[in-house]
């Protein structure tokens, strides 16, 4: 008896909770978002007081909620709604997690040149695809080729939407319809399910695999070749090193098995890179133009946003004849590359040919940013953010992204234990502010630490800003 008396009461509780909500009218027409109204027109605003009052009534019927939200405060709702729905997307965050290329923070922050290139490009008409001096139909390709050529030595070179698409592209136009050789080391996920078996097949190739997870020979690709082999497929190991009882055979020797045998070399580099990454002590690997020349690759290819500091893209480079079939393979037109990415891309690649890059591409700049300007960048952040808690570390920086596998640089970080609040909760309140752009950082150890060399210069006073107000809030 008492039971059903409790759930009368409920439900009458709840039926007076849902006639207390506001008509979508009467949201629409309260004194604020009138205003909002007249400068983003009365239709967004009405869908977003339609969802906000749809969102108070599943709350009310759910049980999360007893009684209807007042006026104001689903105003305010729709106000952020708003916000949400017409501001930039994706946002600008400032990334101080050290982390130099992160996938999930968009990769490669772009040079000046790159930028002024894609708003140049963007802004009116180009000659994307048409030849000026002959006043003809162009292609989008002549555009970087000649670029990569000086820069890698190859013969000929084609850009397509990202890596993931020039791999499918070269193993589909070389490979299609016959057998692949991938050392079983290498047939590997990258990330975001983008499997190197998945992706032959989808070529239309068939994956024939060599070796063990931990062991391949030379001679593992040698006994595996048949009349039917469209090509021998080499994977950069972009996120994961294999140690201990290991043995890779040497890139020339696969080569050189390949050129015997008349079947093409392809390797996929991953980030690739086009100078010494050993300069900075990172761990030292080919530049394109080794693969190419020196350990005798038939085609080489890598992503545009990766080491290289550009945008989405990927880059395939080599031989004249192979490069030339994935041009005029179908599935190019599925996978080219848009006219920004193009603009963007050339502008970055020509840095490196005016020998410009450290200076000017930002990943390279953080690359080579010395200890001694970041331990001074982090004193500044401390002196001018303030408070107790705050100390500068040593700390390491990642290179990330799959480029160099467990690569990292040394750095002095800011760490802040928070006198109020755990390492997470500021964590939190530095991403969700709204009123400066997200600052993500790092926890470690119920600290958290911003790292100055994934930051760009110009963000430090944002920084200082946002953590002092997150500090005091
Ligand atoms: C990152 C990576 C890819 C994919 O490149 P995207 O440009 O992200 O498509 C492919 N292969 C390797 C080895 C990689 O590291």
């Amino acid at each position: 008896m008492a039971n059903t008396r409790g759930e009368q009461e409920s439900s009458s509780s709840q039926s007076s909770a849902l006639r207390a909500l506001p008509s979508v009218d009467r949201l629409v027409g309260s004194e604020s978002l009138g205003a909002l109204a007249e400068s983003v027109g009365a239709d967004a605003v009405t869908h977003a007081a339609r969802q906000a009052i749809d969102d108070a009534r599943s709350a009310i019927l759910t049980g999360m909620a007893d009684a209807a939200p007042n006026l104001d405060s689903l105003a305010e709702q729709v106000a952020a709604s708003i916000d949400d729905l017409l501001g930039p997307r994706p946002r600008r965050v400032i990334n101080a997690a050290g982390v130099i290329i992160h996938t999930n923070l968009g990769r490669a922050p772009l040079s000046r040149a790159a930028i002024e290139a894609m708003s140049n490009v963007g802004r009116g008409y180009s000659d994307l695809e048409y030849d000026l001096n002959a006043g003809e139909r162009g292609s989008r390709h002549a555009h970087p080729e000649r670029l990569l050529q000086f820069l890698t030595g190859a013969e000929a070179a084609i850009v397509v939407n990202n890596n993931a698409s020039a791999v499918l592209l070269a193993l589909a136009a070389i490979a299609g319809g016959r057998e692949v050789i991938v050392s079983r080391g290498e047939a590997v996920e990258i990330g975001g399910r983008f499997r190197i078996p998945d992706v032959l097949r989808q070529s239309g190739a068939t994956l024939v695999e060599v070796g063990t997870t931990n062991r391949t020979y030379a001679a593992d690709y040698a006994e595996a070749i048949t009349d039917n082999t469209g090509a021998l497929l080499r994977v950069h190991r972009s996120n994961f090193l294999v140690v201990g009882f290991t043995s890779t055979p040497d890139a020339a020797e696969i080569a050189e098995i390949a050129r015997g045998r008349g079947v093409p070399l392809i390797n996929d580099l991953g980030s690739g890179c086009l100078l010494d990454t050993a300069q900075f002590g990172l761990a030292p690997e080919p530049t394109v133009r080794d693969t190419l020349e020196r350990e005798g690759s038939d085609i080489a290819m890598f992503s545009g946003d990766k080491l290289l500091g550009g945008p989405q893209a990927g880059v395939a480079v080599g031989r004249k004849d192979l490069i030339d079939k994935m041009k005029s393979h179908p599935l190019a037109r599925a996978v080219r590359i848009d006219k920004l990415d193009l603009a963007a891309l050339t502008a970055t690649l020509q840095a490196y040919a005016r020998g410009a890059a450290l200076t000017e591409v930002p990943v390279w700049r953080m690359i080579s940013a010395d200890v001694a300007a970041l331990d001074e960048r982090s004193l500044r952040w401390q002196e001018n953010i303030g408070g107790k808690g705050l100390r500068v570390v040593e700390a390491e920086t990642a290179v990330g992204g799959g480029s160099l596998p467990g690569g990292t640089l040394p750095t002095r970080a800011l760490a802040i234990e928070p006198a109020r609040a755990n390492a997470d909760a500021l964590a939190e309140r530095l991403r969700v502010s709204g009123s400066h752009p997200a600052i993500i950082g790092r926890i470690d150890e119920d600290r958290l630490l911003l790292d100055p060399r994934t930051v760009l210069p110009e963000e430090d006073d944002e920084l200082i800003s946002a953590v002092r107000a997150a500090l005091e809030g």
